[in-house]
């Protein structure tokens, strides 16, 4: 798997004319190495020159959580008293071009940029980005397992499992992550819990707000399932649910937003350029004249990152390809009034579009 996906990454490197991939903390690394660096102050970097063996540059005391890939790279432990920037830069030395991880602290950027200042230096996302958007069987079979977890908790909000009323988004949001968990995942990525009008911000941060009968409690979670290989993928489910009859003009605007949700879905098909999924969802909201209520793209990519390629938002014509995962969740939001959201992972196959996520689509109602 991870010898596979270094060939690739050496021809992308190749066309990109890249001469030294640079890679720490963030995806990309354990994509190709099955290793994820920890996001701490000493410098772990695995460099991969387009020919020539790769190696693993680690602080000795985390070399122990290496799982050794001799067909992929090979093992540079680095003392305490040693410099790690010096190490990576004489490994890179005779690069003209160097692709370094995008989410690299710049602290280690800037250090590197003055040890090889010949050395133009480059993004890796732009190499790897295009690779990891396309999923292989495997991370399908991943992101479904996690979806599928995800959804066992959604069925448990909609069964009325999870109290509601009277209990804080804060309180609901620790729940739905402890049912994460539960569920198989390893981390909780976030779990927003956004009631009544705080469902009108998209990205609310659960608070002391008590929840209150008869109102919306928009709920959207998600986290990272472990999966063969090394590295995690992740998972990203919204449902709404109602505590206690909803009012007519928010049961309509509901409508709209299943409509336009299976609208944007239904488009996903191979072939079809990622705007013209996110123009179909807009359409059915347009149309009903709640355009302006819709006031973010309607969706992203998903894999080992929780955001990543393809966006499905206007203006990426990027075609999709078989095995294109990525979020559809059209949003509809009244400041000071309500929100609602609904949003499940779909995989671009030459059958049509996959939906992962299969839990109820409606408002359901639950007990006040
Ligand atoms: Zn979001
Ligand atoms: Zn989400
Ligand atoms: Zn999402």
């Amino acid at each position: 798997m991870h010898a596979e996906r270094l060939a690739r990454t050496r021809e992308a490197m190749a066309v990109a004319g890249v001469d030294v991939l640079l890679l720490s903390v963030g995806p990309d690394l354990p994509w190709l190495s099955g290793y994820e660096a920890m996001p701490l102050e000493r410098l772990t970097m695995l460099v991969v020159p387009r020919e020539g063996g790769a190696t693993l540059v680690v602080p000795r005391l985390e070399a122990p959580r290496v799982v050794e890939r001799p067909e992929v790279f090979s093992l540079r432990a680095w003392e305490e008293t040693e410099d790690p920037v010096a190490i990576v830069a004489d490994l890179a030395r005779s690069a003209t071009t160097a692709a370094i991880g995008d989410r690299t602290w710049a602290r280690f950027l800037v250090d590197l940029q003055h040890r090889l200042p010949r050395t133009r230096f480059t993004r890796a996302g732009l190499v790897v980005g295009p690779l990891r958007a396309v999923k292989d069987d495997a991370e399908v079979v991943a992101l479904r397992r996690a979806a599928e977890a995800a959804d066992r908790v959604a069925a448990q909000l909609q069964a009325g499992e999870i109290a509601l009323v009277g209990r804080t988004e804060a309180e609901v949001s620790a729940d739905l992550g402890r049912r994460l968990l539960a569920e198989g995942h390893s981390r909780v990525n976030f779990a927003i819990v956004a009631a009544g009008p705080n469902a009108a911000s998209p990205h609310h941060e659960p608070g002391v707000r008590r929840i209150a009968a008869g109102e919306v409690v928009l709920c959207d979670f998600g986290g990272t399932m472990p999966a063969d290989g090394g590295a995690g993928y992740c998972s990203d489910i919204t449902r709404c649910v109602h505590t206690g009859p909803p009012p007519a003009e928010l049961a309509d605007a509901y409508g709209v937003l299943a409509e336009a949700q299976a609208a944007a879905v239904a488009a996903a098909r191979v072939g079809v350029a990622c705007e013209d999924v996110d123009a179909a969802a807009r359409r059915v909201i347009s149309d009903a004249g709640l355009g302006a209520h819709f006031v973010h793209r309607t969706g992203h990519g998903i894999g080992i990152e929780e955001h990543e390629d393809p966006y499905v938002v206007a203006g990426n014509e990027t075609p999709l390809a078989p095995g294109h995962a990525f979020s559809v969740e059209p949003g509809i939001y009244l400041p000071g009034r309500w929100g609602l959201r609904l949003e499940d992972i779909v995989v671009a196959t030459p059958g049509g579009p996959d939906p992962l996520n299969r839990v109820d689509h409606d408002l359901v109602v639950v007990d006040a």
